[in-house]
This record gives structure tokens, sequence and C-alpha cells, in this order.
């Protein structure tokens, strides 16, 4: 294991950033100048290098294409007034990879690869984190499997790579969600926790039918009752009943530990919430909304940081919400928003300069 390991640059020799309009840019579409890639073989990271974004080529043997052993991150940089570039608690994310790699039976990246790593290439790239309002520079670090084998075993191989992509504001409209009750998203000892490929394909389906009959996503549950709720689609999940503010726990390793989620924790109860994480079932949650006391529901996460949801229907009943009127759920992401543009004190730590 190379202790420090040299970061090499190679210098793009033109930009694409004049090509792109920042003010109107689809989620994930476009990438910035540079990228990140190293490789894993011999027991060993080699040499990690930055260089012009481009294809790669790999052998249709590839086994991350076959067996999946496919893990990733996501974390926004964002620009404060004076035009300083900084990170949203990166190393939050750094230890989730290498909890993600863990499970997928892949090497740890060290710090000083994925850290450093990826604090040079936003440096380098610092000219695609847009100024505007609402904007900010997504950091997409993956790995994968890069054996060149079809045979089903952990891989010899792997390749770690970061990529930037510029977003917008990601707006999402208040969602209509629905309570799933046949699909499952996520098992005790299985890989709910990881930021595993897989789990994102496996919950296309039960997504799409939600959507034929009109809703945005779904409310996973537990998979022994489809009792317990756990996230919705790709968010973790808040409910304020009266005081208040409940989130299902991380115990039972169904749960992505998002870091939109412990933050928002930190702040409702600096809100004077009082928060739990715990086993939350629907009957509760109906019984909460029959009391008038279920006043907001919200998920969260990195690329939309909070969304609004103005319906939550259990077979059929449904919850509606006048979004409108909520309090609690915009002052989140308000207050949030603040600390990441900078425009005011940071008293947690969670800003790291670039
Ligand atoms: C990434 C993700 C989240 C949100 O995590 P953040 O760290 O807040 O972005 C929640 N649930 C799932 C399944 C996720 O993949």
């Amino acid at each position: 294991m190379i202790a420090t390991p040299e970061i090499n640059i190679i210098r793009s020799t033109q930009t694409k950033l004049n090509e792109i309009d920042l003010t109107n840019i689809p989620f994930g579409k476009y990438f910035s100048d540079h990228m990140l890639e190293v490789d894993y073989a011999d027991g060993e990271w080699k040499q990690p290098v930055i260089k012009p974004y481009q294809h790669l080529s790999l052998a249709p043997s590839l086994a991350a294409l076959h067996y999946g052993q496919a893990i990733f991150e996501g974390i926004k940089a964002y620009k404060n007034a004076a035009g300083e570039a900084f990170m949203f608690r990166p190393l939050d994310n750094f230890k989730r990879f290498n909890v993600s790699a863990e499970r997928m039976q892949m090497p740890q990246v060290p710090e000083a690869i994925f850290m450093e790593g990826m604090r040079m290439l936003v440096e380098l790239d610092k000219a695609w984190i847009p100024e505007q309002e609402d904007h900010a520079l997504y950091i997409r670090p993956f790995m994968f499997s890069s054996d060149e084998m079809i045979g089903v075993r952990p891989s010899e191989q792997y390749k770690f790579m970061i990529l930037l992509s510029p977003t917008g504001p990601y707006y999402s409209a208040p969602m209509r969600i629905y309570v799933e009750e046949k699909y499952v998203r996520a098992v005790p000892g299985g890989v709910g926790y990881a930021k595993a490929a897989g789990n994102y394909g496996a919950a296309m389906y039960a997504t799409a039918e939600a959507k034929k009959i009109g809703y945005d996503q779904v409310l996973w549950t537990d998979a022994f009752e489809h009792k317990y709720v756990q996230e919705c689609g790709t968010m973790n999940v808040f409910f304020i009943i009266g005081n208040h503010a409940i989130t299902p726990e991380l115990d039972a390793g169904t749960i992505l530990a998002g870091v939109t989620r412990q933050s928002t924790i930190t702040l409702l109860q600096e809100m004077g919430f009082i928060v739990e994480e715990r086993p939350l079932s629907i009957d509760d949650i109906i019984s909460a909304h029959k009391a008038g006391l279920l006043y907001e529901v919200f998920g969260t996460g990195t690329a939309a940081t909070i969304s609004l949801i103005r319906e939550l229907r259990y077979k059929d009943y449904v919850m509606d919400f006048d979004v409108d009127k909520w309090q609690v759920a915009p002052a989140i992401k308000t207050r949030l928003n603040a600390i990441r543009y900078g425009q005011v004190a940071d008293p947690h730590g969670w800003m790291y300069r670039v």
C-alpha cells in the first residue's frame, strides 16, 4: 500500500465550460473537464491520475458488469460569495464509501486518495462550480471490480474514479408517495446500508409501478410485515408528529445512513424538536394523521436536500398535506443552504475547504 500517493495531473488543453449553460442544467448530464482514475491490482493501489474526462476502454468480461461489485458516493461542492470553494461533510462520505466497500468485499480506498484526490480535482475544475443560487457541483466517487473474468468471486482488480457534474436547483415538486407493500428494497442482513449500485437497479421496477398509478416514488417498508417505514425512494424520511421528529433508526442495516439525514437531525434538535430514531409503523403514522398531529413528511438527500411530501397513500387511506403552510422542512432547507453557501456561520464544521 502506498502511504501518500503522488497524484499526477494531466491537464486538459481546452475547457468544455463555455459550451454549457450553467443556468439550465439537467442533473447528472454534464461532466467537468477532468476526472480522477486509479487502479487497484496486486493487493495495492497504483498511482492515481487526474486527467481529461474521457471514455474508458473495458473488456466485455469486466466482472462488475456481470456480478455487480460496484459502489458510489454523492457529495456537493459550493462556492461562497467570495468565490471560495467548499465541500459539504465529505469525510462522512469517505467513511461511508469504505463501509459500502467492505460489505461488497471490495478494497478500502485510502483517505489520501479519496480525500486529497477529490480536493485536487475540485480545485482544478473549480470554475465548474456554478455561481448561481441553489447550484452546486455534484461529486461522484465510485468503484467497480475490473477483473476480466466471469468466475463468480471477488475481483482482484478494481478501479476507483471521481467525476464532477455541475447541477442546478434540483427542483423537486412536492411528491406524491405510495406506501409499498409488495416489493422490498432492503432486508436485515442485506445491503440496504451500502451505496451499492445494484440497490438502485433493484428499486426501479417498484418505482415504475407506482408511477403508473400516478405516484412519484414509493415509501419502502420492512420485508416481513410491510409495516415499518424505511426510506422514501433514495432519500431518508422524516415525520413531524407534534413536537417530535421521527426518522427510522439505522440499527437493522436496512437504511442508508444519509449525511443530509444526520445534518437534519442536528438542525431539528437545535430548533427544539425531540428527535427520535426508532421503528415507525404505518399504523402509528395513520393514528397521528387521524389525531391531526402529523404535520409534515419529507425526504432528505444530497441531490434535492429536502423534498416535501404532499400526499402519502397507504392502501386506500390517503393523507393529503397543505405543504404551503409548512414551517419545519422549509426552515431546515433554508438553514442548510445558508451554511453551504457560507452565508451564516458553520458551527458544526460541516464545510471542508477545497
Ligand atoms: C444517497 C442515499 C440517501 C441520502 O444520503 P445523503 O448522504 O444524504 O445524500 C438516502 N437513501 C439512499 C438509498 C441513498 O442512496
